[in-house]
């Protein structure tokens, strides 16, 4: 195995989603600023608007990492403007729930473009971070597209399938979800260097992604889940829950749908122990779930209690420090 010195590892994979994911590998790399990592986005939120390829968790990722991101919001540019939202809804033109700013249509045009020249997503996402230089391999986890969508209750007793955007964007998850289907998964397949990334990892980190949308919808691409079944390194996650809830967002209206308990060993529980069939090693939880450390260590997950909220650069670090530490000890 290809080890530092210091005993960090070389190679780091994560697979992330959006801003939860985007703020940790920002810790990650801090933690880890001589590793070589790689990134496997969730690309099941992307959605053509208005003609223009959007790839929003992917472009947390890029601008976070490359210093575009809006701090703010957390999602899109920095001094951004929406002067084209605003004529598109003097037009009439739906959807209107869908913000896309000045400076981030002009990402979507170009990946646009290049996709309609026949360039696969993860060239044209390889190009896109030639400018934003985020500091790690930043892949798709298909160039195929897969996107999420959700059954909700109609009236009169049927059910319709909407895109994820609608019913996280336009409905801020306050319809309930009967069921998540990635609509294109089964001829998806992984993207190039994803299975490689994964098998020639010396340690694999789950960031505190949504577990459902984001985590969860890279897991179902065919191979990946079985990538990280067979690869030598350590899986480690880190709790997105935080005493009973999502820090940040509507992860809890996720998980009801799935019948999984919005708690950290819950969460655990959903990945499962890669020993039985599951694709966790090691998990850590906030302090204050430490009362559940030994219920995810009963499922053969080593746990351990730390604190994860990503209040700062510093906080973050020490997250992802932790994660390596405990995968370096799993490794061992
Ligand atoms: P999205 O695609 O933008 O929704 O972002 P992700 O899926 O990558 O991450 C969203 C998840 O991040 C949410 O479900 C939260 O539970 C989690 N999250 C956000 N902030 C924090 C934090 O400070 N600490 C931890 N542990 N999780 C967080
Ligand atoms: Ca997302």
């Amino acid at each position: 195995m290809r080890m530092r010195q210091s005993g960090s590892p070389a190679r780091i994979t994560a697979l992330a989603g959006g801003i939860g994911g985007a703020r940790f590998l920002r810790g990650l790399i801090a933690a880890a600023p001589d590793a070589e990592i790689t990134v496997i986005g969730n690309t099941g939120d992307d959605i053509w608007i208005h003609g223009l390829r959007v790839c929003p968790d992917l472009d947390t990722v890029m601008y976070t990492l490359g210093g575009g991101i809006s701090e703010e919001r957390g999602w899109g540019r920095q001094d951004e403007t929406f002067t084209v939202k605003d004529e598109l809804a003097a037009y009439g033109m739906e959807p209107s729930w869908f913000g896309l700013g000045d400076r981030d249509i002009a990402t979507h045009l170009v990946r646009t473009q290049l996709l309609a020249a026949g360039y696969p997503l993860s060239a044209v996402t390889e190009a896109l971070c030639l400018r934003w230089a985020p500091g790690v391999r930043l892949l798709p986890m298909s160039d195929e597209r897969a996107e999420t969508h959700v059954v909700v209750d109609e009236e009169g007793g049927t059910q319709r399938a909407i895109h994820f955007q609608e019913w996280w964007v336009r409905h801020q998850a306050r319809i309930p979800a009967r069921a998540f289907v990635l609509v294109g998964v089964d001829d998806a397949k992984p993207a190039p260097g994803v299975i490689e990334a994964i098998e020639g990892a010396d340690a694999v980190v789950l960031p505190p992604s949504n577990p459902v949308v984001s985590i969860g919808t890279i897991l179902q691409v065919p191979g990946i889940r079985e990538a990280l079944g067979r690869t030598p390194a350590p899986v480690v996650g880190v709790s997105p829950i935080i005493g009973g809830r999502p820090v940040r967002g509507m992860a809890d209206a996720c998980l009801t749908a799935l019948g999984v308990e919005t708690s950290a060993a819950a969460v655990a529980a959903h990945y499962g122990a890669r020993d039985a069939g599951g694709v966790l090693d090691g998990w850590l939880v906030d302090d204050a779930d430490a009362g559940d450390v030994d219920t995810v260590a009963r499922l053969g997950i080593a746990c351990e209690a730390r604190p994860l909220l990503m209040s700062t650069p510093d906080d973050t670090r020490a997250i992802a420090a932790a994660a390596l530490d405990l995968a370096a000890r799993l490794r061992s």
